[in-house]
Parts: structure tokens; C-alpha cells; sequence
């Protein structure tokens, strides 16, 4: 049986992140992102909130949510703007699940309930300067030497990576494989950001998401404890997937509160905006702006909810994951291009949202798989060339 209904508990989540979205981040934005800086009010309203860990089982310190509360939540914070949905992609989606899903009990211990309550930030590493979408081509590497792993690389275009206290880091283990471009050589770290040789800064003159805090990562010589390892060495690749697998349905599930805020700020304002002696919102050419708007955002959000449903049932949801991540970008940027439309020549200008919202989009379709990256994947399934198994681990099924 097919149902639409929220749950209590998925509505008070979704009411939770709308009244922060209002409070704390609507009012300011402007300003923090023509300043390009972080609201310094943000993450403590989260922590306060519970936003942090919402979707962490109980006993890791979070609230034991589903994954629709974690979609609606997204949806609600990148109403406001991406940047605060970007935390919840980073921390939650691509840190917290995969450590959740993936990391030994002692790993949770130390690095998952601290996160889960907001006291600490997660980020990931995977991109470097000259490999994104090209995983195997990233250049990392972790050395065995006795109890350690001696970590040396540099990960560029790392979301949260000067106030994140621990990252996800990806490098080669295998150094034959390496060469050989064989991803079994690759695995996944849990990396203190105090660390000695871990140094970060931050990546100036972004497009969009500038009230966001985007990065480098810089290890240099740095002691990884053998204990930090996660899962075994080798599956380095199949963890950055997996993340990428949450990562993805949040920047879906956002990208839908984008296009809701395109098509708010568009109504507003097609009924100020006269022309011609009449409201714009009488033109049929701008109706049929509006009307792509609505449709957009309706089978953006059809699509990130089934993705969800996959999840909370532990069923391996990567296809359909794509298939929402891509469509709801498309949709998104086509509504932001259009929201400036409409609004004319005041869409140019940041005395209104829309500006906003069209750089932020373009954001989208770059991370997390690019388009082309998407495009491929779906092509692939369709053409019975990409398969999917369910995988030896997954998110743990959750109560709704
Ligand atoms: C705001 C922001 C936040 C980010 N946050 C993070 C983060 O927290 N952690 C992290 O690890 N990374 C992060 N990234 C990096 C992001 O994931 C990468 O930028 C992305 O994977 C694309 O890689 P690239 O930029 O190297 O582009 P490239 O891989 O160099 O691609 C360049 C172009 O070639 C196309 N292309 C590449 N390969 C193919 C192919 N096989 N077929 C067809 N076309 C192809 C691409 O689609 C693109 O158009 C972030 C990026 C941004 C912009």
C-alpha cells in the first residue's frame, strides 16, 4: 500500500528545521552571504535543536529518526538557504551514517555518539585537487608503519573543513593498486583534526554557497592509529560510495526546498510586480514559469521519498538515490534560472533571494556526482550495464 502520510514524529521534525530556517537563518542571510561567511548562530541552533543527530539510533546519542525525517529536514533548512542543508548533507549524510553503518563499536564510541550530540562536526574527504569524479585518480596515501598509518595527501572542496573536529578521509593503502588504478587499494580513515600534521584553511571566491564553510585539507606525515582504520583496508572505495549513497539523497531532498523557495518568492512577487496594467502573475508565460516550479518540485520531492522508503526498509537504494540527486538538481537550477526570470531585472540584483538561490543551485549539480556523473549511472541501469547487489552492510532499518 501506497502512503503520503508523515508521521508525527517526521512532522515534528520537518516543523522543527522550518521554525530554525525562520529564525535563525532567513532573517540574516543576506548578509552572511554577501560577507561569504559562516553564521556563527547556525550550529549552535542545530545542537540546540537536536539537528545534529536526529537520525542516529538512541544508543549513539541521537533521537533514533527515520530517513524522511532526515529528507524534510533538508527540505526545510535549504528553504532557508543551501548552506545549512549542507550541514546536515556533511555531517549526517556523508560522516555520521557511513560511521554508523561501517565503523567497529569502540569507532562509535569515541566517534559517532560525540557527533551524533552536536558536540563535535564530522566532514569528508574524498576530493583532491585533481581527482572529483575520478575517485581512483585521487593521490593519498596511507603507509603502514607499525600501529599507524602514516597519512600524506591533500583534499581540496571539503565542506565544514575548518570546524570540523574529525573527517572521513580517503587514500590508497595499496600503493601497487595505486599505480594499477585498482579501487581495492583504497581505504577509509577516521582523522582527528587535531592531529599532528593535519592543517586546513578555507577556499575563497566561491560562486555559491557562501555563507557555507568549504575547504582544504592538507596531511602531512600524519600518525593515523592503526584503530582508526574503518571497516578492513581495501574497502575504502565501497565506504566513499556508500557515503555518497546518504550524501546524495540530502542534496535531493534540499533541492527540493530550493525549488519551493523559488516558487514562494516567485508567487510573492508576481502579485507586486505590475506590467501592462496587470499583476505579472496574469501573464501566461510567467503562470507556465511557476507552473514548471510546482511541477518540478513535486516529482523532485516523489522521487528523494522513495529513495527514503528505500533506506528505512534497508533495501540498497543507489539507483534510485542517483535518479532523485539527478532530477532534483535539474529541476532545481532550472527553477532558480526561471525565479530570476520572473522577478526581471530586480532577479539580478541580491536585494531579492533569487540571485541566491540560482548560484547555490549550480552548487548541486557539481558535488555529490556531477550531472554528467548522474546522467551516466541512470543510462547504465537503464541499459542493463549497472547492477546493484545489496550490500554486505546498510543503514540499519529504523522504526518510523
Ligand atoms: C560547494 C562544494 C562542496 C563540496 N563538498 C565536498 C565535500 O565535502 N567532500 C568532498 O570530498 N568533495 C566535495 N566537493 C567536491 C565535489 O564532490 C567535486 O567537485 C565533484 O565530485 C566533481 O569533481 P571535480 O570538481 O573534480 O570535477 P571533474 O571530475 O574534474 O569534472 C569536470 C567535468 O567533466 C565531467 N566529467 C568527468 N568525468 C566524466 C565522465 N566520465 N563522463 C562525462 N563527463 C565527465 C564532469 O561532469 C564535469 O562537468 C564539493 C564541491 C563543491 C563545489
Amino acid at each position: 500500500m501506497i502512503d503520503f502520510a508523515f508521521t508525527e514524529n517526521q512532522l515534528a521534525v520537518r516543523d522543527m528545521a522550518r521554525e530554525l530556517a525562520a529564525k535563525v537563518i532567513i532573517p540574516s542571510i543576506k548578509d552572511f552571504d554577501r560577507a561569504h561567511r559562516p553564521n556563527p548562530d547556525l550550529l549552535p541552533a542545530m545542537k540546540e535543536a537536536n539537528l545534529l543527530g536526529f537520525c542516529i539510533p538512541e544508543k549513539y546519542g541521537g533521537l533514533g529518526m527515520d530517513y524522511i525525517s532526515l529528507g524534510l529536514a533538508c527540505e526545510e533548512l535549504e528553504y532557508g538557504d543551501t548552506a545549512a542543508r549542507v550541514v546536515l548533507s556533511v555531517h549526517i549524510g556523508l560522516y555520521s551514517l557511513p560511521v554508523l553503518t561501517w565503523a567497529s563499536e569502540t569507532q562509535k564510541e569515541k566517534y559517532l555518539k560525540p557527533v551524533a550530540t552536536g558536540d563535535k562536526i564530522g566532514a569528508f574527504g574524498l576530493t583532491e585537487p585533481g581527482a572529483g569524479s575520478d575517485v581512483v585518480g585521487l593521490q593519498s596515501t596511507a603507509v603502514k608503519d607499525g600501529n599507524f598509518y602514516i597519512l600524506n595527501g591533500e583534499k581540496m572542496w571539503i565542506s565544514l573543513a575548518d570546524v570540523a573536529d574529525y573527517h572521513l578521509a580517503f587514500a590508497w593503502t595499496d600503493l601497487d593498486k595505486k599505480r594499477k588504478r585498482d579501487h581495492s587499494g583504497l581505504s577509509a580513515f577516521i582523522v582527528e583534526s587535531d592531529f599532528e600534521g593535519v592543517s586546513t584553511g578555507p577556499i575563497h571566491g566561491k560562486l555559491g554557497v557562501r555563507s557555507g564553510d568549504t575547504g582544504w585539507i592538507a596531511y602531512q606525515d600524519v600518525k593515523v592509529p592503526v584503530e582508526n582504520l574503518v571497516y578492513k583496508e581495501g574497502e575504502g572505495f565501497k565506504i566513499a560510495m556508500f557515503c555518497l549513497d546518504q550524501g546524495r539523497y540530502t542534496v535531493a531532498a534540499g533541492s527540493g526546498g530550493l525549488i519551493k523557495a523559488c516558487r514562494d518568492a516567485c508567487i510573492k512577487y508576481s502579485f507586486e510586480r505590475k506590467t501592462f496594467t496587470h499583476n505579472i502573475a496574469e501573464h501566461q508565460l510567467v503562470k507556465q514559469m511557476i507552473a514548471n516550479m510546482e511541477a518540478g518540485y513535486e516529482y523532485s520531492t516523489l522521487l528523494w521519498q522513495k529513495a527514503g522508503w528505500l533506506k528505512n526498509q534497508g533495501l540498497r537504494s543507489t539507483r534510485a538515490t542517483s535518479l532523485a540527486k539527478w532530477v532534483a538538481c535539474r529541476e532545481a537550477e532550472e527553477a532558480a534560472a526561471n525565479a530570476v526570470q520572473v522577478f526581471g531585472a530586480y532577479g539580478f540584483s541580491d536585494e531579492y533571494p533569487v540571485e541566491r538561490f540560482y548560484r547555490n543551485a549550480k552548487g548541486a549539480s557539481i558535488y555529490e556526482g556531477t550531472r554528467e556523473i548522474h546522467t551516466l549511472m541512470q543510462a547504465d541501469y537503464a541499459l542493463g550495464l549497472r547492477k546493484d547487489k545489496q550490500l554486505e552492510k546498510d543503514l540499519p532499518v529504523v522504526e518510523q
